[in-house]
């Protein structure tokens, strides 16, 4: 069996279209926000991964999520092998339109337009009839068409709408000239029998079900996201939506590189799959992920956690080394880890270090980016014998963006147990460099102070945590610390061999992530 589909021609059962939202659903759960650069490097790498859609993020939510769909469409959506362009709008003529102008420069376009219809979400929070519902539903895929022939609808909260109110809506969309169809578990509460009986149902129930690809799209609030996801594709879905690591709204979304790697791995058990994915990304993307946001996975994460492949149990290893089969159901390097991680050291070189910086990701790096990245990098090197690929990408990660109204200059401490501590900070704000004195309960708390006296604010501190980026007491240390103004919350990562100069980097860092988001302001009802 196959369809003729408007982006991706004759389409055929074993086929599946990687839909990534990592840009979209991924970016606007908290701490996630990416600036332009951002996400231009991650649409980038996810390019290069092989994904099919790229949902690029929500036009109408502000003129920077308008900008960043933009010139993802004019860059990414025009190169060759490049994905179909996507850009999510709710029913509103005003949305449709802005999505429709975001995705325009792009050779292949999506307009991708929702609207809850569950009774619970009707009746609550659009406070639309059933009748008033099915309209803008039909309405809302009648207008994208005049943007584009690739248009997705989904019904938000599907997975707890009523069956026959499900089909009509479904019926509807697909008479309006839909070409695929998301049944959305918007808040995580199906489980894997659940998405086999929706879809089953409503692909033998709605008349020119045939004639369209199906869609899930999985929160994953019970972590159920990639078996409901899995489950969804053995009962005929065609497509997934996914991000990468699993972010997303509150417990995330189904996890790219965990669905592609259960397709790969049992194809026996699911007869579909991606046509261009290139597994040995799936690392170096994931990686990237994280250093863009500052939220690295946990250790025991499926496929990218740095345990994933570690055999620790000398009863597993004996095996392992007998024959990797027998504890191993997939190679690590086929992923991307690979063998030998090389080291750097203080002899490494400006060359060996660019080169270093291209394979763990970082391959668009500005130069004055990477003179701070390598100075750092020497310093570090003097400092700390070994120095690990984690080291490097926390350095980098934390190097001063060019964008980057406030910018850390130097840091004089006292503390101790003697006297209370002092901090001598210098902070450059908008190219001027000024000093601050400060004391406080400690010597974070006196940094923090500082930071307040020379840029003001009222933001307030509501997470501050030091992790080790590696192990020794050499390690860096890396600092995450959240900023909460007014609900709009961001968080900010520094990395040094200082614990407290990370401190200030974190704080620095998240200051300017909270100056990008107050410009903007999120439209209500923005979940899918
Ligand atoms: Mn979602």
């Amino acid at each position: 069996m196959s369809i003729e589909h408007p982006s991706f021609g004759k389409l055929d059962d074993s086929r599946v279209i990687v839909f990534d939202t990592t840009l979209r659903d991924g970016e606007q759960s908290p701490g996630f926000s990416m600036n332009l650069t951002e996400k231009l490097r991650m649409a980038e790498a996810l390019t290069e991964l092989g994904i099919d859609v790229m949902e690029a993020g929500f036009p109408i939510a502000s003129p920077g999520d308008y900008e960043s769909v933009f010139e993802i469409a004019k860059l990414i959506g025009n190169m060759d092998g490049g994905p179909v362009i996507c850009g999510l709008a709710r029913t509103g003529r005003a949305d449709i339109m802005r999505a429709g102008e975001a995705v325009a420069p792009a050779k292949r376009r999506r307009i991708h337009t929702f609207i809850a219809t569950s009774d619970l979400h009707m009746e609550h929070k659009l406070r639309m009839t059933r009748d008033e519902v099915l309209a803008a539903t039909a309405g809302a895929v009648t207008v994208a068409r005049e943007y584009t022939d690739d248009v997705e609808w989904s019904a938000e909260d599907g997975t707890r709408t009523d069956p026959d109110f499900l089909c009509r809506c479904v019926e509807a969309a697909i008479k309006a000239g839909a070409t695929t169809i998301n049944i959305p578990d918007t808040v995580g509460y199906a489980l894997p029998e659940d998405m086999a009986r929706i879809f089953t149902m409503v692909r033998e129930r709605v008349p020119g079900a045939e004639r369209v690809i199906f869609s899930t799209h999985n929160h994953n609030d019970l972590g159920l996201a990639v078996a409901n996801t899995v489950a969804a594709i053995r009962a005929g879905v065609r497509q997934v939506e996914c991000t990468i690591n699993g972010i997303g709204e509150r417990a995330g979304n189904a996890a790219l590189e965990e669905i592609v790697m259960a397709l790969r791995t049992r194809p026996d058990a699911v007869p579909a799959r991606p046509a261009h994915i290139r597994h040995e990304n799936i690392l170096k993307t994931s990686r990237l992920l994280s250093t863009i946001t500052g939220f690295d996975v946990q250790p025991n994460k499926a496929i990218v956690g740095r345990n994933a492949f570690a055999h620790e149990a000398g009863i597993h290893q004996d095996g392992m080394l007998k024959n990797a089969g027998t504890y191993e159901i997939m190679t690590p390097e086929s992923v991307g880890w690979s063998k030998s991680s090389l080291v750097m050291g203080k002899h490494s070189g400006r060359a060996a270090f660019r080169d270093k910086l291209r394979t763990l990701g970082y391959g668009e790096i500005g130069d004055n980016q990477l003179n701070d990245a390598f100075r750092r990098f020497k310093d570090l090197a003097d400092r700390k014998k070994v120095v690990y690929d984690e080291d490097i990408s926390a350095l980098v990660d934390d190097t001063t963006r060019d964008q980057d109204r406030i910018k850390f200059v130097s840091l004089d401490l006292r503390a101790g147990s003697k006297a209370p501590p002092k901090a001598e900070l210098e902070l450059e704000i908008d190219g001027t460099v000024t000093l601050a004195t400060s004391s406080g309960d400690g010597p974070v708390d006196a940094c923090f102070n500082a930071i307040g006296k020379l840029f003001p604010h009222t933001a307030k501190l509501t997470l501050y945590s030091v992790g080790a980026v590696t192990e020794g007491t050499d390690a860096q240390a890396r600092v995450t610390v959240r900023l909460d103004e007014n609900g709009k919350m961001v968080d900010g990562q520094g990395a040094d061999t200082d614990t407290i100069v990370a401190s200030v980097r974190a704080y620095v860092h998240a200051l300017n992530k909270l100056l990008v988001k107050r410009e903007r302001t999120e439209p209500a009802a923005l979940s899918a």
